[in-house]
């Protein structure tokens, strides 16, 4: 039996799609190797080159992971990931303004709550218990906080890591209007507030006797490329950031670029039919 003209252009919309996101992620992690390439690393330094180094990292993880799974592109679970992102770009823009105070302190916070995880998993383990899943899981945070090679490592850090919380953060970065638009809102999400779930975990009932009131469901929600698109556009706002602050003129085709000149030539074709 042959197939049908809507089964070939579901197929060839699924490859079309498949290629744009292995090729995204392809360029995407081209970008970060390439500035780190490009950035001159001072070894006496070496808390600032990795802090900044692994958010820049990170960011390309949330972007490529989210590229890899259209199942989260929906109200959902897209804004949990891409408020994540946005916590990245804050800190990472933070940190840029005073690198080498501001990336010990990130450091010095992350120890500080491995420490206070070991602290709360210590009571719990009874004697004779050596080889339990939670003995095994002390010792590799403990081996894990001792490999690190800063000397500046004394004092454990509670509160929040920056000392300020992330709306100063924001506002001292130069980015309070990447916090108002887009945290703040996906915030409700990634928190279950009330206006994300009354939206999108509740439904009328139907039974007039019963007065419109509300009940709860677990709707599937069509996948949106725009989500995939928003998370481009916030690795992009990154590298941007990281560029103008640290001087480099990477050359390498920016993934989001190639993003928005596929679709451009995609929605041309689709109009010529
Ligand atoms: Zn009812």
């Amino acid at each position: 039996m042959g197939k049908s003209k809507l089964e070939k252009n579901n197929e060839k919309e699924y490859q079309f799609i498949s290629n744009l996101i292995a090729n995204y992620i392809d360029r995407a992690r081209k970008e970060l190797d390439e500035r780190w390439s490009l950035w001159k690393i001072d070894l006496e330094k070496s808390e600032v080159h990795e802090t900044l180094g692994a958010l820049l990292a990170r960011q390309v993880t949330l972007a490529t992971q989210i590229a890899l799974s259209p199942g989260t592109w929906n109200e959902h679970i897209a804004p949990v990931l891409l408020r994540a992102m946005v916590d990245v770009y804050i800190s990472l823009a933070w940190v840029l303004d005073d690198p080498l105070k501001r990336s010990k302190k990130f450091v010095l916070y992350g120890l500080g709550q491995n420490k206070l995880d070991i602290e709360h998993r210590k009571p719990r383990l009874k004697e004779g218990d050596e080889d339990s899943e939670n003995a095994i899981l002390i010792k590799a945070l403990e081996a894990w906080a001792n490999s690190q090679r800063y000397t500046f490592l004394t004092e454990v850090e509670l509160g929040s890591w920056s000392g300020i919380n992330t709306r100063q953060m924001a506002e001292e970065a130069d980015c309070i209007d990447f916090y108002n638009y887009v945290y703040t809102p996906f915030s409700a999400a990634t928190h279950s507030m009330w206006h994300h779930i009354s939206r999108y975990n509740l439904q009328t009932c139907t039974n007039p006797l019963h007065g419109y009131h509300r009940i709860p469901i677990d709707p599937d929600i069509e996948p949106s490329v725009h989500y995939f698109y928003l998370a481009a556009k916030y690795l992009q706002k990154t590298f941007k950031t990281f560029d103008s602050k640290t001087e480099l003129k990477p050359k390498s085709e920016s993934a989001f670029d190639y993003l928005i000149n596929q679709h451009k030539s995609e929605s041309q074709s689709q109009g010529q039919k």
